[in-house]
């Protein structure tokens, strides 16, 4: 097999596809001793842990149902708005379910905040949360990711599911943007 050409847009690979399909069998490994035999509502982020998700789900050993929440905060730039939209919410009732709320990433915490806050008014019987990345440094809400891929340092990443204006999302490793490209 040839070495896939590294994108000409990006400065550094920060996280190897190799790694972290390694890590995400460890995560989901970790999640099903969490819950034994117990079905688990899954309730992913959109758009950004479509393939993380992938990855995780056809690998997670419990009985499983699958939905879907979709929010966004940071538009086309590299930092939060602050303003979270949850512009299509669950459909799946959540009370007395055992819900993994699934995300890509986890920076000032508030997008899960947001969505957590209105999971809970649905009684769920449990509420955790699972991120492929965490940047604890940015945090500001009181709020922790129960399982979590990979802690990184306050860089914003692309890849992996994760974009820089909607693209880069397809890069199979996690990596940081040369300067001049999210100057442009
Ligand atoms: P939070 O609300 O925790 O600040 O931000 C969560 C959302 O912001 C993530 O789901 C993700 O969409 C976006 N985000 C935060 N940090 C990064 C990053 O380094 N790269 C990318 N592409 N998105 C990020
Ligand atoms: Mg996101």
């Amino acid at each position: 097999m040839t070495t896939p050409r590294v994108h000409p847009d990006v400065e550094r690979v920060l996280i190897t596809e190799a790694r972290i399909h390694r890590r995400i069998a460890a995560l989901a490994r970790d999640i099903g001793k969490h819950y034994g035999d117990a079905e688990v509502t899954v309730i992913t982020v959109l758009n950004g842990s479509m393939v993380f998700l992938g990855e995780l789900l056809h690998r997670l050993p419990m009985p499983t149902r699958l939905d879907s929440v979709v929010a966004r905060s940071y538009g086309a730039g590299t930092k939060s708005s602050g303003r979270i939209r949850i512009s299509r919410q669950w459909q799946l009732p959540l009370k007395g379910q055992h819900v993994l709320l699934v995300d890509d990433i986890f920076d000032t915490g508030l997008t899960l905040k947001r969505i957590c806050d209105h999971m809970r008014r649905e009684h769920p019987a449990s509420l955790r949360l699972c991120v492929l990345l965490d940047k604890p440094t940015r945090r500001v809400v009181d709020l922790q990711p129960d399982f979590v891929g990979f802690t990184i340092p306050d860089q914003f990443v692309v890849g992996y599911g994760l974009d820089f204006a909607e693209r880069y999302r397809n890069l199979p490793y996690i990596a940081v943007l040369k300067p001049q490209i999210y100057r442009a």
